[in-house]
Protein backbone atom coordinates (compact mmCIF):
# COMPACT_ATOMS: atom_id res chain seq x y z
CA UNK A 1 0.00 0.00 0.00
CA UNK A 2 1.13 3.45 -0.70
CA UNK A 3 1.93 5.92 2.05
CA UNK A 4 0.03 9.20 1.99
CA UNK A 5 2.97 11.87 1.98
CA UNK A 6 3.92 13.77 4.80
CA UNK A 7 0.36 13.20 6.24
CA UNK A 8 0.63 15.12 9.17
CA UNK A 9 2.19 18.03 7.28
CA UNK A 10 -0.90 18.28 5.06
CA UNK A 11 -3.14 18.11 8.14
CA UNK A 12 -2.03 20.88 9.75
CA UNK A 13 -2.47 22.87 6.34
CA UNK A 14 -5.85 24.96 5.92
CA UNK A 15 -8.33 23.36 4.24
CA UNK A 16 -10.84 25.65 2.46
CA UNK A 17 -14.65 24.86 2.80
CA UNK A 18 -15.98 26.20 -1.27
CA UNK A 19 -19.75 25.74 -1.23
CA UNK A 20 -21.14 25.83 -5.28
CA UNK A 21 -24.76 24.55 -3.57
CA UNK A 22 -26.21 27.84 -5.38
CA UNK A 23 -24.39 27.55 -8.59
CA UNK A 24 -23.67 23.66 -9.45
CA UNK A 25 -25.98 22.90 -6.89
CA UNK A 26 -29.05 24.67 -8.90
CA UNK A 27 -28.24 22.57 -11.73
CA UNK A 28 -29.77 19.49 -9.78
CA UNK A 29 -33.34 18.28 -11.52
CA UNK A 30 -36.00 19.66 -9.60
CA UNK A 31 -34.10 22.19 -7.89
CA UNK A 32 -35.50 26.42 -9.19
CA UNK A 33 -33.95 28.89 -6.71
CA UNK A 34 -35.76 32.00 -6.14
CA UNK A 35 -33.16 34.79 -5.63
CA UNK A 36 -34.20 34.73 -1.82
CA UNK A 37 -34.08 31.26 -1.22
CA UNK A 38 -30.23 31.92 -2.71
CA UNK A 39 -30.22 34.92 0.12
CA UNK A 40 -31.17 32.46 3.02
CA UNK A 41 -29.35 29.64 1.84
CA UNK A 42 -26.27 31.77 1.56
CA UNK A 43 -27.11 33.22 5.11
CA UNK A 44 -26.92 29.48 6.78
CA UNK A 45 -23.77 28.84 4.96
CA UNK A 46 -22.22 31.82 6.74
CA UNK A 47 -23.53 30.94 9.88
CA UNK A 48 -22.03 27.29 9.54
CA UNK A 49 -18.83 28.92 8.55
CA UNK A 50 -17.84 27.88 4.85
CA UNK A 51 -15.25 29.93 3.41
CA UNK A 52 -16.29 30.44 0.44
CA UNK A 53 -19.56 30.99 -0.99
CA UNK A 54 -20.34 30.76 -5.16
CA UNK A 55 -23.11 32.66 -5.73
CA UNK A 56 -23.94 31.76 -9.06
CA UNK A 57 -22.97 32.54 -12.50
CA UNK A 58 -23.55 36.61 -13.61
CA UNK A 59 -23.97 37.24 -17.02
CA UNK A 60 -25.66 33.98 -17.51
CA UNK A 61 -29.44 34.52 -16.23
CA UNK A 62 -31.18 37.36 -14.61
CA UNK A 63 -32.53 35.51 -11.22
CA UNK A 64 -28.52 35.45 -10.74
CA UNK A 65 -27.35 38.96 -11.67
CA UNK A 66 -30.04 40.04 -9.48
CA UNK A 67 -28.94 38.05 -6.74
CA UNK A 68 -25.56 39.69 -6.98
CA UNK A 69 -27.08 43.12 -7.25
CA UNK A 70 -29.10 42.18 -3.92
CA UNK A 71 -26.04 40.29 -2.51
CA UNK A 72 -23.70 43.49 -2.64
CA UNK A 73 -26.92 45.67 -1.23
CA UNK A 74 -28.03 43.29 1.72
CA UNK A 75 -26.19 40.06 1.82
CA UNK A 76 -24.04 41.06 5.36
CA UNK A 77 -21.74 38.28 5.37
CA UNK A 78 -19.77 37.51 8.78
CA UNK A 79 -17.96 34.55 8.15
CA UNK A 80 -17.87 33.83 4.20
CA UNK A 81 -16.29 35.16 0.80
CA UNK A 82 -19.25 35.24 -1.44
CA UNK A 83 -17.56 34.74 -5.21
CA UNK A 84 -18.88 34.77 -8.74
CA UNK A 85 -18.59 31.89 -11.53
CA UNK A 86 -18.20 32.08 -14.79
CA UNK A 87 -15.45 30.83 -17.76
CA UNK A 88 -12.33 32.48 -19.68
CA UNK A 89 -12.87 34.53 -22.69
CA UNK A 90 -13.78 32.83 -26.13
CA UNK A 91 -10.97 32.16 -28.77
CA UNK A 92 -9.49 34.89 -30.49
CA UNK A 93 -11.52 37.19 -28.62
CA UNK A 94 -9.83 39.53 -26.21
CA UNK A 95 -10.70 39.55 -22.39
CA UNK A 96 -11.99 43.33 -22.01
CA UNK A 97 -14.19 42.72 -24.75
CA UNK A 98 -15.49 39.49 -23.45
CA UNK A 99 -19.50 39.33 -22.47
CA UNK A 100 -18.87 36.46 -20.18
CA UNK A 101 -16.20 38.47 -18.59
CA UNK A 102 -18.18 42.01 -18.25
CA UNK A 103 -20.80 40.23 -16.83
CA UNK A 104 -18.43 38.51 -14.20
CA UNK A 105 -17.17 42.12 -13.03
CA UNK A 106 -20.46 43.65 -12.64
CA UNK A 107 -20.60 41.32 -9.52
CA UNK A 108 -18.93 43.01 -7.90
CA UNK A 109 -17.51 40.45 -5.59
CA UNK A 110 -13.80 40.61 -4.82
CA UNK A 111 -13.59 36.84 -5.46
CA UNK A 112 -13.76 35.23 -8.75
CA UNK A 113 -14.04 31.62 -9.67
CA UNK A 114 -13.24 30.90 -13.73
CA UNK A 115 -12.75 27.98 -15.48
CA UNK A 116 -10.80 26.52 -18.40
CA UNK A 117 -10.23 24.00 -20.55
CA UNK A 118 -7.90 21.15 -19.12
CA UNK A 119 -8.54 18.57 -21.46
CA UNK A 120 -6.82 18.33 -24.76
CA UNK A 121 -9.77 17.01 -26.42
CA UNK A 122 -12.27 19.50 -25.30
CA UNK A 123 -9.95 22.56 -26.68
CA UNK A 124 -9.74 20.28 -30.46
CA UNK A 125 -13.43 19.11 -30.65
CA UNK A 126 -15.95 21.25 -28.68
CA UNK A 127 -14.34 24.71 -28.65
CA UNK A 128 -12.19 24.15 -31.85
CA UNK A 129 -9.43 26.01 -31.44
CA UNK A 130 -5.75 25.20 -30.88
CA UNK A 131 -3.94 24.18 -28.00
CA UNK A 132 -1.81 27.31 -27.77
CA UNK A 133 -4.90 29.47 -28.10
CA UNK A 134 -6.55 27.83 -25.11
CA UNK A 135 -3.94 28.37 -23.13
CA UNK A 136 -3.54 32.04 -23.33
CA UNK A 137 -7.36 32.66 -23.51
CA UNK A 138 -6.58 31.13 -19.72
CA UNK A 139 -3.75 33.33 -18.75
CA UNK A 140 -5.39 36.58 -20.14
CA UNK A 141 -8.45 36.39 -19.04
CA UNK A 142 -7.03 35.95 -15.54
CA UNK A 143 -4.54 38.52 -15.69
CA UNK A 144 -7.10 41.17 -17.02
CA UNK A 145 -9.50 40.43 -13.98
CA UNK A 146 -6.59 40.69 -12.10
CA UNK A 147 -5.67 44.02 -13.19
CA UNK A 148 -9.34 44.44 -12.61
CA UNK A 149 -8.39 44.22 -8.53
CA UNK A 150 -9.91 40.63 -8.67
CA UNK A 151 -8.70 37.60 -6.61
CA UNK A 152 -9.25 34.86 -8.90
CA UNK A 153 -9.71 30.96 -8.34
CA UNK A 154 -9.40 28.65 -11.70
CA UNK A 155 -11.41 25.60 -12.25
CA UNK A 156 -9.64 23.20 -14.58
CA UNK A 157 -12.63 22.10 -16.26
CA UNK A 158 -12.04 17.83 -16.84
CA UNK A 159 -8.63 17.90 -15.31
CA UNK A 160 -8.68 14.30 -14.35
CA UNK A 161 -9.63 13.00 -18.06
CA UNK A 162 -7.19 15.50 -19.81
CA UNK A 163 -4.53 14.52 -17.38
CA UNK A 164 -5.00 10.59 -18.24
CA UNK A 165 -5.05 11.96 -22.56
CA UNK A 166 -2.23 14.58 -22.28
CA UNK A 167 -1.01 14.84 -19.07
CA UNK A 168 1.54 17.52 -20.25
CA UNK A 169 -0.63 19.37 -21.53
CA UNK A 170 -3.76 19.42 -18.27
CA UNK A 171 -0.92 20.81 -16.72
CA UNK A 172 0.37 23.28 -18.98
CA UNK A 173 -3.25 24.37 -18.51
CA UNK A 174 -2.67 24.58 -14.54
CA UNK A 175 0.59 26.94 -15.29
CA UNK A 176 -1.11 28.94 -18.12
CA UNK A 177 -3.80 29.81 -14.89
CA UNK A 178 -0.90 30.21 -12.05
CA UNK A 179 1.38 32.89 -14.61
CA UNK A 180 -2.18 34.97 -14.95
CA UNK A 181 -2.40 35.16 -11.37
CA UNK A 182 -4.31 32.37 -10.52
CA UNK A 183 -4.89 31.89 -6.33
CA UNK A 184 -6.00 28.25 -6.23
CA UNK A 185 -6.01 25.92 -9.22
CA UNK A 186 -9.23 23.62 -9.22
CA UNK A 187 -8.39 19.83 -10.33
CA UNK A 188 -12.26 19.31 -11.63
CA UNK A 189 -13.57 15.63 -12.49
CA UNK A 190 -16.10 16.88 -14.18
CA UNK A 191 -17.73 14.04 -15.64
CA UNK A 192 -17.56 12.13 -12.32
CA UNK A 193 -15.80 8.61 -13.56
CA UNK A 194 -12.75 8.64 -11.67
CA UNK A 195 -11.53 6.03 -9.42
CA UNK A 196 -10.18 7.31 -5.95
CA UNK A 197 -7.24 5.38 -6.12
CA UNK A 198 -6.22 7.56 -9.15
CA UNK A 199 -7.49 10.73 -8.00
CA UNK A 200 -5.02 10.36 -5.51
CA UNK A 201 -2.02 9.07 -7.14
CA UNK A 202 -2.52 12.43 -10.08
CA UNK A 203 -3.14 15.09 -7.11
CA UNK A 204 0.19 13.65 -4.91
CA UNK A 205 1.75 13.82 -8.92
CA UNK A 206 0.56 17.21 -9.96
CA UNK A 207 1.19 18.56 -5.82
CA UNK A 208 4.99 18.03 -7.60
CA UNK A 209 4.31 19.61 -10.60
CA UNK A 210 2.74 22.45 -9.82
CA UNK A 211 3.84 24.66 -6.98
CA UNK A 212 0.50 26.09 -6.09
CA UNK A 213 -2.43 25.75 -3.87
CA UNK A 214 -4.59 23.47 -5.11
CA UNK A 215 -8.36 22.62 -5.15
CA UNK A 216 -10.76 19.85 -5.79
CA UNK A 217 -14.48 19.75 -7.87
CA UNK A 218 -15.43 16.39 -8.27
CA UNK A 219 -18.98 14.80 -9.50
CA UNK A 220 -20.96 11.89 -8.49
CA UNK A 221 -21.51 9.90 -11.65
CA UNK A 222 -19.59 6.97 -10.32
CA UNK A 223 -20.87 7.50 -6.75
CA UNK A 224 -17.06 8.07 -5.55
CA UNK A 225 -17.04 11.78 -5.20
CA UNK A 226 -16.97 12.18 -1.40
CA UNK A 227 -14.32 9.41 -1.43
CA UNK A 228 -12.34 11.23 -4.22
CA UNK A 229 -12.49 14.62 -2.75
CA UNK A 230 -11.12 13.12 0.81
CA UNK A 231 -8.47 11.23 -0.81
CA UNK A 232 -7.29 14.62 -3.14
CA UNK A 233 -7.18 16.49 0.50
CA UNK A 234 -5.41 14.01 1.79
CA UNK A 235 -2.80 14.09 -1.70
CA UNK A 236 -2.19 17.50 -0.64
CA UNK A 237 -5.46 19.57 -2.10
CA UNK A 238 -6.03 22.29 0.22
CA UNK A 239 -9.87 23.58 -0.83
CA UNK A 240 -12.42 21.17 -1.27
CA UNK A 241 -15.81 22.07 -3.27
CA UNK A 242 -18.64 20.38 -3.22
CA UNK A 243 -22.69 20.88 -2.44
CA UNK A 244 -24.49 20.64 0.45
CA UNK A 245 -26.92 17.65 0.24
CA UNK A 246 -24.45 16.59 -3.01
CA UNK A 247 -27.09 18.00 -5.27
CA UNK A 248 -25.99 18.98 -8.29
CA UNK A 249 -26.49 17.84 -12.53
CA UNK A 250 -27.15 14.47 -13.41
CA UNK A 251 -25.83 12.23 -9.94
CA UNK A 252 -24.95 15.24 -8.02
CA UNK A 253 -21.83 16.98 -7.03
CA UNK A 254 -19.23 15.56 -3.75
CA UNK A 255 -21.41 16.60 -0.99
CA UNK A 256 -20.23 18.85 1.67
CA UNK A 257 -22.52 17.56 4.33
CA UNK A 258 -20.63 13.94 4.18
CA UNK A 259 -16.65 15.45 3.48
CA UNK A 260 -15.99 17.69 6.30
CA UNK A 261 -16.88 15.46 9.20
CA UNK A 262 -15.07 12.99 7.57
CA UNK A 263 -11.86 15.14 7.43
CA UNK A 264 -12.51 16.19 11.08
CA UNK A 265 -13.45 13.28 13.16
CA UNK A 266 -11.71 10.73 10.79
CA UNK A 267 -8.71 12.55 9.70
CA UNK A 268 -8.20 15.07 12.42
CA UNK A 269 -8.35 17.89 10.26
CA UNK A 270 -7.98 20.50 12.60
CA UNK A 271 -8.22 23.52 10.52
CA UNK A 272 -12.21 22.71 10.65
CA UNK A 273 -12.25 23.57 13.95
CA UNK A 274 -14.30 27.04 13.34
CA UNK A 275 -17.07 25.06 11.57
CA UNK A 276 -19.89 24.94 13.55
CA UNK A 277 -20.15 21.04 12.94
CA UNK A 278 -23.52 20.64 15.61
CA UNK A 279 -25.43 23.29 13.44
CA UNK A 280 -24.54 20.21 10.15
CA UNK A 281 -28.22 18.51 10.36
CA UNK A 282 -30.22 21.16 10.99
CA UNK A 283 -28.62 23.04 8.12
CA UNK A 284 -28.95 20.32 5.68
CA UNK A 285 -32.44 19.96 6.42
CA UNK A 286 -32.99 23.57 6.44
CA UNK A 287 -31.37 23.92 2.64
CA UNK A 288 -33.22 20.44 1.86
CA UNK A 289 -36.50 22.15 2.92
CA UNK A 290 -35.43 25.61 0.28
CA UNK A 291 -34.50 23.42 -2.25
CA UNK A 292 -38.24 21.30 -2.17
CA UNK A 293 -36.18 18.11 -1.96
CA UNK A 294 -37.45 15.21 0.27
CA UNK A 295 -34.11 14.94 2.69
CA UNK A 296 -33.15 10.95 2.46
CA UNK A 297 -33.68 9.39 5.89
CA UNK A 298 -30.36 7.29 4.92
CA UNK A 299 -28.25 10.19 4.16
CA UNK A 300 -25.07 9.71 5.92
CA UNK A 301 -24.52 11.55 9.07
CA UNK A 302 -27.23 13.86 8.95
CA UNK A 303 -30.50 11.70 7.78
CA UNK A 304 -32.50 10.66 10.40
CA UNK A 305 -32.01 6.76 10.20
CA UNK A 306 -28.57 7.49 10.26
CA UNK A 307 -28.13 6.91 14.17
CA UNK A 308 -31.54 4.84 14.54
CA UNK A 309 -31.44 1.63 16.11
CA UNK A 310 -34.16 -1.14 15.88
CA UNK A 311 -35.05 -2.98 18.72
CA UNK A 312 -33.47 -5.96 19.34
CA UNK A 313 -29.73 -6.95 20.12
CA UNK A 314 -28.49 -3.72 18.44
CA UNK A 315 -30.05 -1.65 21.56
CA UNK A 316 -28.88 -3.42 23.89
CA UNK A 317 -25.23 -3.38 22.53
CA UNK A 318 -25.84 0.34 22.35
CA UNK A 319 -26.87 0.79 25.80
CA UNK A 320 -23.67 -0.81 26.67
CA UNK A 321 -21.86 0.87 24.63
CA UNK A 322 -22.76 3.15 21.94
CA UNK A 323 -19.58 2.62 19.59
CA UNK A 324 -20.65 -0.89 19.05
CA UNK A 325 -23.21 -0.07 16.51
CA UNK A 326 -21.96 3.20 15.73
CA UNK A 327 -19.21 4.82 13.25
CA UNK A 328 -19.68 8.18 15.13
CA UNK A 329 -21.24 10.01 18.25
CA UNK A 330 -24.35 11.59 16.37
CA UNK A 331 -24.30 14.84 18.69
CA UNK A 332 -20.63 15.77 16.54
CA UNK A 333 -22.74 17.00 13.86
CA UNK A 334 -25.92 17.55 15.42
CA UNK A 335 -28.05 14.80 15.19
CA UNK A 336 -29.54 12.36 17.20
CA UNK A 337 -29.60 8.62 18.65
CA UNK A 338 -32.87 6.97 17.99
CA UNK A 339 -34.18 4.64 20.26
CA UNK A 340 -36.00 4.26 23.81
CA UNK A 341 -33.16 5.65 25.63
CA UNK A 342 -32.81 8.64 23.94
CA UNK A 343 -35.77 9.85 25.43
CA UNK A 344 -33.29 11.59 28.13
CA UNK A 345 -30.80 13.54 25.75
CA UNK A 346 -34.19 14.31 23.45
CA UNK A 347 -35.40 16.34 26.97
CA UNK A 348 -32.24 18.38 27.33
CA UNK A 349 -32.36 19.40 23.68
CA UNK A 350 -35.81 20.89 24.18
CA UNK A 351 -35.34 22.14 26.95
CA UNK A 352 -32.29 24.09 24.89
CA UNK A 353 -34.20 24.75 21.96
CA UNK A 354 -36.87 26.48 24.11
CA UNK A 355 -34.53 28.68 25.87
CA UNK A 356 -33.19 29.67 22.37
CA UNK A 357 -36.42 30.62 21.71
CA UNK A 358 -37.56 32.62 24.80
CA UNK A 359 -39.72 29.80 26.25
CA UNK A 360 -38.67 29.20 30.02
CA UNK A 361 -39.40 25.24 30.62
CA UNK A 362 -37.30 22.79 32.96
CA UNK A 363 -35.59 20.07 31.73
CA UNK A 364 -37.00 17.66 34.60
CA UNK A 365 -40.32 19.02 34.14
CA UNK A 366 -43.70 17.27 32.98
CA UNK A 367 -44.28 19.95 30.31
CA UNK A 368 -41.15 18.99 28.57
CA UNK A 369 -42.41 15.34 28.60
CA UNK A 370 -45.21 16.68 27.25
CA UNK A 371 -43.75 18.73 24.93
CA UNK A 372 -41.15 15.48 23.64
CA UNK A 373 -43.95 12.89 23.11
CA UNK A 374 -45.87 15.90 21.66
CA UNK A 375 -42.67 16.86 19.00
CA UNK A 376 -42.47 12.37 18.59
CA UNK A 377 -45.60 12.16 17.80
CA UNK A 378 -46.16 15.16 15.38
CA UNK A 379 -42.81 14.16 13.56
CA UNK A 380 -44.47 10.90 12.57
CA UNK A 381 -47.40 12.33 11.26
CA UNK A 382 -44.90 13.86 8.80
CA UNK A 383 -43.86 17.80 10.22
CA UNK A 384 -40.58 18.77 10.47
CA UNK A 385 -39.89 21.71 12.72
CA UNK A 386 -36.16 22.43 10.92
CA UNK A 387 -37.94 25.24 8.82
CA UNK A 388 -40.60 25.96 10.49
CA UNK A 389 -39.40 27.25 13.69
CA UNK A 390 -42.67 29.01 14.56
CA UNK A 391 -44.77 26.04 15.01
CA UNK A 392 -42.27 24.80 16.95
CA UNK A 393 -42.50 27.67 19.55
CA UNK A 394 -46.27 27.63 19.50
CA UNK A 395 -46.14 23.77 20.22
CA UNK A 396 -43.92 24.80 23.47
CA UNK A 397 -45.92 27.89 24.07
CA UNK A 398 -49.21 25.92 23.96
CA UNK A 399 -47.79 23.16 26.79
CA UNK A 400 -46.95 25.81 28.95
CA UNK A 401 -49.72 28.26 30.80
CA UNK A 402 -48.26 31.11 29.60
CA UNK A 403 -49.97 30.79 26.03
CA UNK A 404 -52.58 33.12 25.49
CA UNK A 405 -55.28 32.43 23.10
CA UNK A 406 -56.40 35.41 20.83
CA UNK A 407 -59.09 33.52 19.02
CA UNK A 408 -60.75 30.15 18.94
CA UNK A 409 -61.39 28.54 15.27
CA UNK A 410 -65.83 27.63 15.34
CA UNK A 411 -65.92 26.58 11.56
CA UNK A 412 -64.67 26.97 8.51
CA UNK A 413 -65.82 26.45 4.49
CA UNK A 414 -64.24 26.78 1.65
CA UNK A 415 -66.16 26.34 -1.94
CA UNK A 416 -64.46 26.39 -5.12
CA UNK A 417 -66.50 26.91 -8.11
CA UNK A 418 -66.80 27.16 -11.98
CA UNK A 419 -69.90 28.81 -14.04
CA UNK A 420 -70.14 28.12 -17.58
CA UNK A 421 -67.37 29.81 -19.14
CA UNK A 422 -66.26 32.20 -15.97
CA UNK A 423 -63.39 32.09 -14.00
CA UNK A 424 -63.08 29.84 -11.23
CA UNK A 425 -63.81 31.46 -8.18
CA UNK A 426 -62.86 30.85 -4.71
CA UNK A 427 -64.77 31.63 -1.51
CA UNK A 428 -63.90 30.88 2.16
CA UNK A 429 -66.40 31.17 5.63
CA UNK A 430 -65.10 31.49 9.07
CA UNK A 431 -66.58 31.50 12.15
CA UNK A 432 -64.35 32.70 15.23
CA UNK A 433 -64.81 33.36 18.35
CA UNK A 434 -62.97 36.34 19.44
CA UNK A 435 -62.98 37.09 22.99
CA UNK A 436 -66.61 36.99 23.87
CA UNK A 437 -67.94 37.81 20.69
CA UNK A 438 -68.24 34.94 17.83
CA UNK A 439 -67.69 36.51 14.18
CA UNK A 440 -68.60 35.38 10.79
CA UNK A 441 -66.83 36.34 7.68
CA UNK A 442 -66.49 35.78 4.36
CA UNK A 443 -63.91 36.50 1.64
CA UNK A 444 -63.24 35.88 -2.27
CA UNK A 445 -59.16 35.12 -3.00
CA UNK A 446 -57.19 33.81 -6.03
CA UNK A 447 -57.33 30.14 -4.81
CA UNK A 448 -58.96 28.19 -1.59
CA UNK A 449 -55.81 28.89 0.31
CA UNK A 450 -55.58 32.58 -0.19
CA UNK A 451 -59.40 33.32 0.76
CA UNK A 452 -59.13 31.33 3.72
CA UNK A 453 -55.96 34.10 4.79
CA UNK A 454 -58.36 36.59 3.21
CA UNK A 455 -61.16 35.64 5.42
CA UNK A 456 -58.87 34.73 8.54
CA UNK A 457 -57.46 38.41 8.69
CA UNK A 458 -60.93 40.29 7.67
CA UNK A 459 -62.66 38.61 11.01
CA UNK A 460 -59.26 39.17 13.20
CA UNK A 461 -57.74 42.29 11.87
CA UNK A 462 -60.55 44.89 13.47
CA UNK A 463 -59.80 43.75 16.73
CA UNK A 464 -56.38 43.36 16.39
CA UNK A 465 -54.78 46.04 13.65
CA UNK A 466 -51.17 44.84 13.90
CA UNK A 467 -52.18 42.07 11.69
CA UNK A 468 -52.40 44.68 8.71
CA UNK A 469 -48.86 45.11 8.43
CA UNK A 470 -48.41 40.70 7.87
CA UNK A 471 -48.30 39.05 4.63
CA UNK A 472 -48.07 35.68 3.15
CA UNK A 473 -44.34 35.49 1.57
CA UNK A 474 -43.94 31.97 0.30
CA UNK A 475 -46.28 28.79 0.20
CA UNK A 476 -44.85 25.45 -0.38
CA UNK A 477 -46.27 21.99 -0.70
CA UNK A 478 -44.69 18.62 -0.15
CA UNK A 479 -46.13 15.00 -1.09
CA UNK A 480 -45.33 12.59 2.05
CA UNK A 481 -45.56 8.74 1.62
CA UNK A 482 -45.99 8.63 -2.00
CA UNK A 483 -45.82 4.99 -1.68
CA UNK A 484 -48.84 5.00 0.60
CA UNK A 485 -51.73 2.79 -0.48
CA UNK A 486 -54.47 4.96 0.71
CA UNK A 487 -54.55 8.84 0.66
CA UNK A 488 -50.86 10.40 0.56
CA UNK A 489 -50.37 13.23 3.43
CA UNK A 490 -49.07 17.11 2.01
CA UNK A 491 -46.89 18.89 4.38
CA UNK A 492 -47.98 22.45 3.67
CA UNK A 493 -44.95 25.46 4.60
CA UNK A 494 -46.04 29.23 5.07
CA UNK A 495 -43.95 31.81 5.10
CA UNK A 496 -45.10 35.04 6.70
CA UNK A 497 -43.69 38.42 7.11
CA UNK A 498 -44.10 41.70 8.72
CA UNK A 499 -42.47 44.83 9.25
CA UNK A 500 -39.53 43.19 11.04
CA UNK A 501 -39.45 39.59 11.01
CA UNK A 502 -40.33 36.99 8.79
CA UNK A 503 -41.38 32.88 10.24
CA UNK A 504 -42.46 29.92 8.66
CA UNK A 505 -45.12 27.61 9.83
CA UNK A 506 -46.50 24.37 9.25
CA UNK A 507 -49.36 21.85 8.76
CA UNK A 508 -49.99 18.34 8.26
CA UNK A 509 -52.71 16.85 6.52
CA UNK A 510 -54.29 14.15 4.03
CA UNK A 511 -56.34 17.34 3.09
CA UNK A 512 -54.47 20.32 1.51
CA UNK A 513 -57.18 22.65 2.71
CA UNK A 514 -56.78 21.40 6.49
CA UNK A 515 -53.11 21.62 6.12
CA UNK A 516 -53.16 24.89 5.03
CA UNK A 517 -55.68 26.29 7.64
CA UNK A 518 -53.15 24.88 10.25
CA UNK A 519 -50.23 26.87 8.90
CA UNK A 520 -52.06 29.76 8.31
CA UNK A 521 -53.35 29.47 11.94
CA UNK A 522 -49.82 29.14 13.42
CA UNK A 523 -48.95 32.24 11.34
CA UNK A 524 -51.02 34.63 12.57
CA UNK A 525 -50.67 33.03 16.16
CA UNK A 526 -47.45 33.61 16.08
CA UNK A 527 -47.44 37.12 14.72
CA UNK A 528 -49.20 37.65 18.29
CA UNK A 529 -46.93 35.26 20.64
CA UNK A 530 -43.66 37.43 19.18
CA UNK A 531 -45.03 40.80 19.14
CA UNK A 532 -46.01 40.25 22.89
CA UNK A 533 -42.10 38.58 23.40
CA UNK A 534 -40.90 41.42 22.12
CA UNK A 535 -42.75 43.68 23.90
CA UNK A 536 -42.28 42.14 27.14
CA UNK A 537 -38.13 42.28 26.18
CA UNK A 538 -38.41 45.81 25.79
CA UNK A 539 -39.75 46.82 29.63
CA UNK A 540 -36.94 44.69 30.80
ZN1 LIG B 1 -19.15 21.00 -11.46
Amino acid sequence: MRKIRNHNEVKMKKVYIYDTTLRDGAQFEGISFSVNDKMRIASKLDELGVDFIEGGWPGSNPKDDEFFKKAAKTLKLKRSILTAFGSTCRADASPASDTVIRGLLKAETEYLTIFGKSWDLHVKAIIKTSLDENLRMIEESIKYLKKKEKRVIFDAEHFFDGYENNPEYAVKALKAALAGGAETLVLCDTNGGSLTSRIFEVVEEVTVAVKAPLGIHTHNDAEMAVANSIAAVQAGCVQVQGTFNGYGERCGNANLVSILPALKFKLGFDCLSEFEFKDLTEASRYIAEISNVKQQDSQPYVGKSAFAHKAGVHVNAIIKNPKSYEHMEPSKVGNKRRMLISELSGKSSIAEKAEDMGVSIDKSSAETKTILTRVQDMEKEGYQFELAEASLFLLMKRASETFKKYFEMEEFRVIIEQRKNGPIVSEATVKLKIGSNVRHTVSLGDGPVHALDQALRKSLVETYPELKEMHLSDFRVRVLDERSATAAKVRVLIQSQDKNDSWWTVGVSENIIEASWIALKDSIEYKFAKDERNKKGKKK
